[in-house]
């Protein structure tokens, strides 16, 4: 069995450009656009174009290019929204996976949240 992928998730429609969406940056394999419920002053998502349900999904069965492009992409929407290093305090990168992780949209996503003090990473369960 496969990763068996959605074509109506809402990111596969926002692709699709059937719901619009405020675009930070596009490239040729991944589009960063801010999230629509932001939970810190920068909090964008990063997807790749490719049809890939989650991280691992995308660690084991995307193209080496599509990899290199996606985190590319992350790096500089890091370095566009002033949270990189070499400038900024920081931020998190954030994939929630599948059920445990909590995965709201099940197409690939990477949050980059920062503009403020974020606390530990994890509330004790
Ligand atoms: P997950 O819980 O899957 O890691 O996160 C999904 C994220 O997608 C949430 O932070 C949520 O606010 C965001 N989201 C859900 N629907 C939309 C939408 O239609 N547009 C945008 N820009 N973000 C969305």
């Amino acid at each position: 069995m496969g990763y068996a992928y959605d074509d109506q998730n809402i990111f596969a429609r926002i692709l699709r450009g059937e719901i619009p969406n405020k675009t930070v940056l596009e490239t040729a394999h991944s589009l960063a656009f801010e999230d629509i419920r932001p939970q810190a002053p920068v909090h964008v998502l990063v997807i790749p174009k490719g049809k890939y349900v989650s991280y691992d999904d995308f660690a084991r069965n995307a193209s080496e290019a599509e990899i290199v492009d996606f985190v590319r992409t992350v790096g500089e929407v890091c370095r566009m929204t002033g949270v990189a290093l070499d400038a900024g305090e920081g931020f998190r990168a954030i994939a929630n996976s599948g059920g445990a992780g909590v995965q709201e949209v099940p197409h690939f996503h990477t949050h980059i949240l920062g503009g403020r003090g974020l606390g530990r990473m994890l509330q004790p369960a």
